[in-house]
């Protein structure tokens, strides 16, 4: 075991007879972000569910901080620190955006915390300072995506797993999000396993690249190794 903070061991699983993931290994050192890529159903969002247990794997362990998750409740998953940003968001549409972002830290008994917290995670977002009191469902998809993003850290996670934080997002809505994701990891230390088909722009955030096809790990290496890959350019950078 390398002692990286999210240690991910041969997980296998399946949806009734289909195999979605097969061994799958993975780790996630502290402080650094790491980009899990791959074409639509490769199984990356599985692999992201099967780490906060919203799927069991039918085999493999996974590990937080040296202790053993795979065996854990998702709340107690979430309680340790890790947090999940679902592909599609689901903010509470009917909630403001202030109430979200309460929302995220439910679990803290800390108040003046809290209150900090909202005002760096509003200036970290401006557009959501701007629409603190805005029912969500208002949003743009990028502010929807930012709010999801927010309200995650709000519970002052150790780690967020992102999942496709460019879906369905213009270009340069998606550049904002990722500059705000390079800012999450250096000015807050955050820890991201960044799931995302965009290849290009994760390989560029990210220190390290897993690329999952067909539900198996197909290749891994440093971000920058594999953007001067011939094989990844030709499939992934329209190289
Ligand atoms: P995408 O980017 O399209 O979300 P993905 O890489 O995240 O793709 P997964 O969603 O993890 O892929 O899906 C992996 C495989 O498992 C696919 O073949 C998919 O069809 C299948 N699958 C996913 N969810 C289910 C489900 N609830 N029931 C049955 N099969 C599923």
């Amino acid at each position: 075991m390398s002692g990286a903070l999210l240690e991910v061991e041969s997980i296998s699983a399946a949806y009734g007879h289909i195999q979605a993931l097969h061994e799958v290994s993975l780790s996630v050192p502290e402080g650094e972000i790491v980009a899990l890529l791959g074409a639509n159903g490769a199984g990356k969002s599985t692999t992201l569910n099967v780490i906060s247990r919203l799927i069991k794997p039918t085999g493999g362990s996974v590990h937080f901080d040296g202790h053993p998750i795979h065996t854990r409740r998702t709340d107690e998953i979430v309680r340790r620190g890790i947090v999940q940003v679902p592909e599609g968001r689901e903010i509470f549409r009917d909630m403001t955006v202030r109430e979200n972002l309460e929302m995220g830290a439910y679990q803290r008994r800390d108040r003046p915390g809290v209150r900090t917290d909202l005002d760096q995670m509003c200036d970290i977002f401006p557009r959501l300072r701007e629409r603190i009191g805005q029912k969500a469902a208002t949003l743009s998809g990028g502010e929807q995506q930012m709010l999801a993003t927010a309200r995650a850290m709000m519970s002052r996670p150790r780690m967020i797993l992102l999942d496709e934080p460019s879906m369905g997002l213009a270009p340069l809505i998606v550049e904002q999000i990722f500059e705000i994701i390079r800012r999450l990891n250096r000015e807050q230390g955050m820890t991201i396993l960044l799931v995302e088909q965009n290849v290009k722009l994760a390989l560029s955030v990210s220190s390290y690249a897993y690329i999952l096809e067909n539900g198996e790990i197909s290749l891994k290496g440093k971000a920058a190794d594999l953007m001067a890959d011939d094989g990844v350019r030709r499939a992934y950078l329209g190289a």
